[in-house]
């Protein structure tokens, strides 16, 4: 049995809060862990400043929808859930990715949560778990599943160190060089094949 892990943003859609605050000219909101490495810091700051410019729920989401997966995503999610289970493993929260996902077809999302009023306003989030994308990749290997995973980023290290293959996509240069064990990749095309690589079993493409 073999299940494939996959983050979601820069792997099968963009960045939401960059490509949020490009779409809504709201400069702020560009910033990541790299600029505030305290998440909760971070998280706390990103919705006082929705709070701020009158953002509820039903307006980001209308945002988010416009953005749309990354070109072939779509196809790539399909060619993969005839061969494997999938499950995306991500740091964002349900009601962000939901436009996301229809357009994905809805595979399986484990993720984070958020807390809205009636008024639509965000009042908080809650996160799953610590380190939730490792932990899952454990609970897997728990329930007998042999797991490849792909991620773009630093807080999928784990998950792709965990797992029995790991593969970088689409990851920016210092993450290449700081995890030279994973195989990186940079197209659909390619990470299919790396994909079929890790598998114990005998697929095409
Ligand atoms: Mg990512």
């Amino acid at each position: 049995m073999e299940i494939v892990c996959l983050d979601l943003e820069g792997v099968l859609v963009p960045e939401i809060w960059i490509n949020f605050a490009e779409r809504t000219g709201i400069e702020a909101l560009r910033a990541t862990t790299r600029d505030i490495p305290d998440y909760d810091v971070l998280m706390k700051q990103r919705l006082r400043i929705l709070d701020e410019h009158g953002y509820g729920l039903p307006d980001i989401q209308a945002v988010i929808n416009e953005m749309g997966p990354m070109e072939g995503a779509r196809e790539f999610v399909d060619w993969l859930r005839e061969r494997f289970q999938v499950v995306i493993l991500s740091d964002t929260f349900y009601e962000f990715a939901q436009p996301l996902m229809r357009q994905l077809g809805w595979p399986t999302l484990l993720c984070h949560r958020l807390e809205v009023n009636e008024a639509g306003r965000i009042t908080d989030y809650r996160l799953r778990q610590k380190d939730p994308k490792r932990m899952s990749v454990q609970a897997f290997h728990g329930l007998q599943y042999r797991v490849i995973a792909a991620g773009d980023s630093y807080n999928d290290t784990t998950m792709l160190a965990e797992a029995d293959a790991g593969i970088l996509f689409h990851a920016p240069q210092n993450v290449i060089d700081e995890f030279p064990q994973f195989p990186a990749v940079h197209t659909y095309e390619d990470l299919k094949q790396e994909i079929l690589k890790a598998s114990v079993r005998d697929l095409s493409l």
